[in-house]
């Protein structure tokens, strides 16, 4: 059986846009990978963090994973920095990594523009090697992402594969090169943000309201989506160059009812913005309101504790596994 990994920063609550562009994904292919599902803490703290909220965001976390319908007895649900071998195996990754590759990558600029060049943490820097790190622990041949993950999968492999020419031989390679899965955009790979619909959706938005958090109330999101951004031509048809707001809210229904946009437009052509905003908060509704009730009940469970411990016990085996392979090809400590 292969395997998957992939993870979500608990850097604040997970929006409709990582419900959309990792989770619904990671439901449909727990059936068939040997998945791995993590609670990316260490990469959260690479901006500042109020710790006492994000160990609430943790939880919260983790518990949407179960209560999207991931199936702890399917797959590894687990919190990354209960798993040590993810930092060590990063700083192996870091001294195999060029600073300028990090440099290059969009999401640093981005992060690093809007923080501010001084405050930025160099670990905002070094974020692409503990991800690669987290992929290669796991052997994972699949990484299901959204598309704004594409560059740093790219970095992973291009590790991967250096790695292995540095430390390995052709017939026995050490580590696995990955594959990245992401959902065409029309599929909701890039929700975009409902205010700023060029930009994409993100948990960590200082406008709330850019966002739909998959905990928001049915009111506050009905709100939300009346106050999407969209255009003055009034017509519903998907075209994401030209009208970015009214293309995003049919991906969005599309990907939360599984209609085809083209069949959803066709059904909208002589409605107002207004009419299909009604509708898609309703819709968005319908999805959400069984996740929050579950996740209630899951928040304050000793259930939740359980799997998160039997969780980490699993990942660490297999990561300090593929660590001490780590350690052996690049000669660290005393025997292999
Ligand atoms: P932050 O703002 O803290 O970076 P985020 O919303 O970008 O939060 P991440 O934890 O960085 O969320 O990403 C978790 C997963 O969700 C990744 O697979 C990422 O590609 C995916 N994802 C994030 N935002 C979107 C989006 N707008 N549309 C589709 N997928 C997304
Ligand atoms: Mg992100």
């Amino acid at each position: 059986m292969k395997t998957i990994f992939s993870g979500i920063q608990p850097s604040g609550i997970p929006t409709i846009g990582n419900y959309i562009g990792a989770m619904k994904q990671f439901k449909m292919l727990q059936e068939n990978y040997d998945c791995f599902f993590c609670i990316v803490d260490e990469h959260a703290i690479t901006v500042p963090q109020d710790r006492l909220k994000l160990r609430k965001q943790i939880l919260q976390l983790a518990s949407l994973y179960i209560a999207v319908g991931l199936d702890p007895k399917q797959a590894t649900i687990f919190i990354q920095s209960e798993v040590p071998a993810h930092a060590e195996a990063a700083w192996i990754v870091q001294c195999n990594t060029a600073i300028g590759e990090l440099e290059r990558m969009t999401q640093f600029k981005d992060k690093s523009q809007k923080n501010g060049k001084t405050s930025v943490s160099a670990g905002l820097l070094t974020y692409p090697p503990l991800m690669v790190a987290d992929i290669i622990l796991y052997n994972s041949d699949l990484v299901p992402v959204g598309e704004d993950q594409k560059q740093h999968l790219e970095l992973t492999r291009d590790f991967v594969e250096r790695f292995n020419t540095r430390y390995g031989t052709a017939s026995q390679p050490i580590l696995t090169l990955p594959e990245v899965k992401i959902p065409k955009k029309d599929a909701g790979g890039r929700i975009m943000s409902l205010q700023e619909p060029t930009k994409k959706m993100s948990k960590s938005d200082s406008n709330t309201k850019g966002f739909i958090s998959m905990l928001d109330e049915p009111n506050v999101i009905r709100k939300k989506i009346r106050s999407a951004v969209t255009d003055s031509s009034g017509k519903i048809e998907y075209d994401p160059e030209n009208k970015p707001g009214i293309s995003n809210l049919l991906v969005i229904y599309s990907a939360m009812t599984e209609e085809p946009i083209e069949e959803i437009a066709t059904k909208y052509a002589d409605s107002s913005y207004a009419e299909f905003k009604n509708d898609l908060a309703e819709v968005v509704v319908a999805v959400l309101e069984p996740i929050q009730a579950r996740y209630e009940e899951l928040l304050v469970s000793e259930e939740l504790q359980d799997i998160l411990d039997e969780g980490a016990e699993k990942a660490q085996f297999v990561a300090n596994k593929t660590l001490r392979k780590m350690r052996n090809a690049v000669g660290l400590g005393r025997k292999p």
